[in-house]
């Protein structure tokens, strides 16, 4: 929360190259299944929540824009390449998972669902393992260390030295 209790939401890119503030309440989250939005998020459908009626600030670096219509720009880390932003004429959406805590920002609206790809719906009816679930076929699991930005802002990033 911010002094005037108005509520305060983090987060950025993979890297920690960028990194965003949005003071105020957020508007609409949804996904967007059209071939736009899974193009720019490499993905079966990209999230996003509108932060229009809210402040939002970039608090480290900014994205880098790709112009993908005469209407709308994409924004996205230049370093790490992680999809950030929707810009269109009437206001900004962000990518719901780039903030630090995503659990709360559920989508209430599927849109684009004629470019639906045909097993999204499928997906959560799959077998489920968690990451370590079979790590003698990716061993390397067991002494991974992430180079991912923590999901909380930093003084300073990346740290001095990567294992
Ligand atoms: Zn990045
Ligand atoms: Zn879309």
């Amino acid at each position: 929360m911010s002094l005037d209790n108005r509520p305060v939401y983090t987060g950025g890119c993979q890297c920690g190259a960028v990194r965003f503030r949005v003071e105020g309440a957020l508007g609409d989250a949804s996904v967007c299944h059209c071939r736009m939005c899974q193009k720019a998020s490499g993905n079966f459908y990209l999230p996003l929540v509108s932060v229009r009626g809210a402040r939002l600030d970039w608090t480290r670096g900014e994205p880098k824009r790709f112009r993908s219509s005469n209407a709308a720009w994409r924004g996205f880390c230049a370093e790490c390449g992680t999809p950030l932003t929707f810009e269109a004429p009437d206001g900004v959406a962000l990518a719901i998972a780039a903030f630090d805590d995503p659990t709360g920002i559920a989508p209430t609206i599927q849109w684009g669902v004629e470019e639906k790809l045909p097993y999204v719906h499928g997906i959560a009816k799959l077998p489920s393992e968690e990451t370590m679930g079979d790590v003698s076929s990716a061993p390397y699991l067991a002494d991974l260390v992430s180079y991912q930005h923590p999901d909380h802002d930093t003084e300073k990033w990346p740290p001095e030295e990567k294992p």
